[in-house]
């Protein structure tokens, strides 16, 4: 699947029509996470069938007005939330399970259709909504890529709302696969609060100067949110620029992240990660931390994606040990988040710390890798 993007321009009654198709989509999503707690709907078909109901209820004249595709990839949504409950409580994670919620206003929502309800000009430059809704005819911002695909390849078409405006994400089946030369490289990654970075040649990635920036400006904005009476209009103005400020931030980020990425899987054979785990990490109170944490986790995510394209392992290791083995012995050395060097009693290897981290993460990798493919027995140099 690849997801392209274009603003969508038109006038305010159309985006009006737009906001209740995005509403409308919220609650047939909400009605049946109803259904499901009143025991109404217990499986994916029922959902698809509470649809029906929806739609046949005189009380609920809008369910109709949205495309019959369009309110089945709701039901999917719901019963998706649903589905990951039941997966959580089954495997027993600690904590919170995720009670399916009901989902309540945001400014940024969505709604899907798939193959029907609206059609795309022959030019592709006009996206006109043909359902209940009669939202009418969008001219599209940015949709050239679109020309490289025909019609029937475009699988779902997702209105998104912004602080900033209304976008078209059109979804299309497609496998994208790239050519690469082997260039003999393994490569393990150990990211860290110093750097964003450190590999296992002892390359460093600093984190970019415009992390700190942009914490900056958003914590000024959100200072002055809070100093803004509810429910007045300055309040209203103020929420909509630390909005926008929050999209830029994570649209340079994600930028960044994905070319650095691209750039790591075009020079190496291999790549080895940690397996972190994101819930912990972006539950932080310092912002420039948790937009570091965020870009991280892009960055694995374009990893993993680029992987698949230019057919390159990407391997995320259990990140246990990792910065205190010795990556030449393999003995433990104990150390604390300040002391930078690893200094091996017991062999006499020196190196950076993040680098004797990489190392290590590096050569689980290579293991867990080697293991994978059976009789792959070759003894592995990290240089
Ligand atoms: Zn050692």
């Amino acid at each position: 699947m690849i997801i392209y993007e274009s603003k969508l321009e038109g006038t305010q009654i159309q985006y009006e029509k737009l906001n209740a198709a995005i509403r409308t989509g919220r609650f047939v999503r909400n009605s049946i996470i109803r259904a499901w707690m009143d025991g109404q709907v217990k499986s994916r078909n029922d959902a698809y069938k509470y649809c029906k109901t929806l739609a046949d209820n005189p009380e609920f004249p809008w369910a109709k007005q949205l495309n019959s595709m369009a309110r089945q990839a709701h039901a999917e949504r719901a019963w998706a939330s649903v589905e990951r409950f039941y997966r959580n409580c089954k495997t027993k994670i600690p904590g919170k399970k995720g009670f399916p919620k009901f989902r309540k206003y945001q400014v940024r929502d969505s709604v899907e259709y798939k193959t029907s309800g609206w059609k795309l000009s022959s030019d592709r430059r006009y996206l006109n909504f043909t359902d209940g809704f009669k939202a009418g005819t969008f001219k599209l911002w940015g949709s050239r890529n679109l020309h490289f695909y025909k019609l029937d390849q475009i699988k779902r078409v997702r209105v998104v709302r912004r602080h900033d405006g209304y976008y078209a994400q059109f979804l299309i089946a497609h496998k994208r696969e790239e050519n690469k030369e082997l260039t003999g490289r393994q490569i393990g990654i150990d990211v860290g609060l110093a750097h964003f970075y450190t590999d296992s040649f002892g390359n460093k990635v600093d984190n970019p100067r415009f992390f700190r920036k942009d914490a900056k400006k958003i914590r000024k904005l959100q200072r002055r949110l809070s100093k803004t009476e509810k429910g007045s209009k300055n309040r209203k103005k103020a929420r909509n620029k630390l909005g926008r400020a929050h999209l830029k931030v994570s649209r340079r980020r994600n930028d960044w992240v994905c070319k650095l990425a691209q750039r790591v899987i075009q020079f190496n054979d291999l790549v080895a990660i940690e397996n972190l785990k994101v819930r912990n990490m972006v539950k932080n109170h310092c912002l420039a931390k948790s937009i570091s944490d965020i870009a991280w986790y892009r960055f694995r995510e374009w990893l993993e994606y680029f992987g698949v394209v230019y057919g390159v392992p990407v391997i995320a290791v259990n990140p246990r040990y990792t910065s205190q083995n010795c990556s030449n012995c393999g003995e433990k050395v104990v150390k604390t988040l300040s002391t930078r060097t690893h200094k091996c009693p017991h062999c006499g290897y020196v190196a950076d710390r993040d680098e004797n981290a990489a190392i290590n993460i590096l050569k689980s990798a290579l293991k867990e890798w080697s293991q994978m493919n059976g009789k792959n027995k070759e003894v592995f140099s990290s240089r």
